[in-house]
C-alpha cells in the first residue's frame, strides 16, 4: 500500500547516494533480503541536499546483517542496530521494527522504555517520527516507497508527525526537540496538529535520560542552524526550566553576546564543512557561568588559578549531573578555560611555552571570541595573533614591546 515513485517522479540524483550505502543494500539484496536507504537520507536526497549520513533498513536480523560484512558490529543502545564500517565511513543498518506493542514497558508518563520487536516494513514506517522521515529508497531500482505522504510533505515543506501527536510525544518526548531541529535546519513549517501539543507536553522531556537529551542537543547545536534552532525552541516554549543547558544559554544577559557569537561561529564552520568540537562549543556556552563563579571565588580569597579550577568544577559538576556531558568533552572544556589566564602573561618564556601547547588552537580561538564579545580588550587578541604568526626574532621583539 505504499505509494511507489520512480526516478522521473522523485528526481533523486543517484550521484548523491553514498557508494557504501549502495554496497550495503546490494549485498543484502543479493542474499535475498529487502534493503533500503531510509529516513533522513531519503528526505535530504529529495530536497537535493547531500545527506551527511546514511541509514539502511532491512528485514534481515542484526545477526544476519553482521555475517554479511567484514567490519560489522551490533550496537545495543535503545534498539539493536548494526554498524557497518568502510574505513572511516559508517552505515547504520536497522531491522524493520514491529508495531508498538500495547504491553511494551513504559515509565509512569507513558514513555516507552524497551520495544525491540521486529516487524514488517509498513509497521517500521509507522513507527518513524515524521512523514518526511518515513520513506525508503532502493538504489537498485531507483524507486521511493512512501507510506505516509512524505513526498507531498517534502514538497509542501511541512513537518507532520505520524499518528496521534500526543501519543507519539508521550512515547518519546525527544521527538519534540527533533521537530524543532528539523524545522530550523530544513526551513520547514510545523503542521498545526503536530505543533499544538508541544507547549503543554514540553515538561515530559524532564523524564528522558539526560544522555539522550544531550545527544539530541549536540545534534541541534551542530546542525549548522544552532541559532535558529534555539530561537525556535524558545518560540515553542521548549526552553524554559526544561534543560539547565538551555536556561543558561538563553537566559544569561551577560553571556548573550558571547553565546550568540560562539553559535554564529559554529554555524559558519558547519556550513563550510569544517568540524566543530563539542568541547569548544560547550566551553563557550558555559563560559559566563564560569566567569561569574571565578569572580566569586577570587572575591572569597582564592588565588586566580585555583579559583578558576574551582569554578570549572562547579559548572562541570552541575552539567554532568543534568546533561551527562561526557567525560572527554568535560576535560576539553576545562583545558580551554584553564588556558585563558595564561594568555595574559606576556613576559619572559611564558608565551613561548603556551604556543607549544597542543590545545593552543582551541584556546586561542576562544580568546578571540572573548575579544569579539567585548569581554576583554581586542588588543590582547591582536597581540597573540601577531605572536603566533611571527618568527622567532619577531616574537622576542613583540614581548619587549607589549603594552
Ligand atoms: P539527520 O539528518 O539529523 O541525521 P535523521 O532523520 O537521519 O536526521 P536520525 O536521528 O539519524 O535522524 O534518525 C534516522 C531515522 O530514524 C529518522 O529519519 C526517523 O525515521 C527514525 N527516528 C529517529 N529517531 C526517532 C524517534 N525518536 N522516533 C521515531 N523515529 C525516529
Ligand atoms: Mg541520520
Amino acid at each position: 500500500k505504499p505509494k511507489v515513485l520512480h526516478a522521473d517522479e522523485h528526481g533523486i540524483d543517484p550521484a548523491m547516494v553514498s557508494n557504501n550505502a549502495i554496497r550495503v543494500t546490494q549485498t543484502l539484496q543479493e542474499h535475498g533480503f529487502k534493503a533500503f536507504i531510509v529516513g533522513g537520507a531519503v528526505r535530504d536526497l529529495l530536497l537535493g541536499i547531500k545527506p551527511k549520513d546514511f541509514d539502511v533498513a532491512t528485514n534481515a536480523t542484526p545477526e544476519q546483517v553482521k555475517r554479511l560484512f567484514r567490519r560489522a558490529f551490533i550496537i545495543g543502545r535503545r534498539f539493536q542496530i548494526v554498524h557497518v564500517m568502510f574505513g572511516q565511513d559508517l552505515i547504520e543498518v536497522t531491522t524493520f521494527r514491529g508495531a508498538a506493542k500495547t504491553d511494551a514497558p513504559t515509565d509512569e508518563h507513558g514513555r516507552v522504555l524497551r520495544d525491540n520487536t521486529f516487524g514488517e516494513q509498513h509497521e517500521d514506517a509507522a513507527r518513524r517520527d515524521f512523514t518526511v522521515n518515513a520513506m525508503y529508497y532502493d538504489p537498485a531500482s531507483q524507486t521511493v516507497l512512501d507510506y505516509h505522504g512524505g513526498i507531498a510533505d517534502v514538497r509542501k515543506k511541512v513537518l507532520r508527525i505520524i499518528g496521534v501527536p500526543e501519543l507519539r510525544y508521550r512515547e518519546d518526548p525527544v521527538r519534540m526537540l527533533r521537530v524543532v531541529r528539523f524545522a530550523a535546519k530544513l526551513q520547514f513549517s510545523i503542521d498545526q496538529e503536530t505543533r499544538k501539543p508541544i507547549t503543554v507536553m514540553a515538561p515530559l522531556i524532564n523524564n528522558v535520560p539526560s544522555a539522550r537529551v544531550f545527544d539530541e542537543m549536540l545534534k541541534l547545536l551542530t546542525s549548522g542552524h544552532a541559532m535558529a534552532c534555539l530561537q525556535q525552541l524558545r518560540k515553542e516554549g521548549l526552553h524554559h526550566g526544561l534543560m539547565p543547558l538551555l536556561d543558561v544559554v538563553l537566559e544569561q544577559p551577560l553571556g548573550e553576546r558571547f553565546v550568540t557569537l560562539a553559535l554564529a561561529n559554529t554555524d559558519e564552520r558547519v556550513r563550510q564543512g569544517k568540524t566543530v568540537s563539542p568541547g569548544f562549543l560547550f566551553a563557550s556556552l558555559f563560559w559566563h557561568q564560569v566567569l561569574e563563579k571565578w569572580e566569586a571565588y577570587k572575591a572569597a580569597g582564592e588565588l586566580t588559578i585555583p579559583a578558576l579550577h574551582l569554578a570549572a568544577d562547579d559548572v562541570l559538576n552541575t552539567q554532568t549531573d543534568t546533561l551527562a556531558v561526557q567525560r572527554k568533552i568535560g576535560s576539553d572544556m576545562r583545558d580551554i578555560w584553564a588556558m585563558q589566564p595564561r594568555f595574559e602573561k606576556r613576559v619572559g618564556k611564558a608565551p613561548f611555552k603556551l604556543i607549544e601547547n597542543s590545545r593552543l588552537r582551541a584556546g586561542f580561538d576562544f580568546l578571540l571570541l572573548r575579544c569579539a564579545s567585548g569581554e576583554i580588550d581586542a588588543e590582547i587578541g591582536e597581540w597573540w595573533t601577531a605572536f603566533i604568526e611571527a618568527d622567532e626574532e619577531e616574537r622576542v621583539r613583540l614581548i619587549s614591546v607589549k603594552p
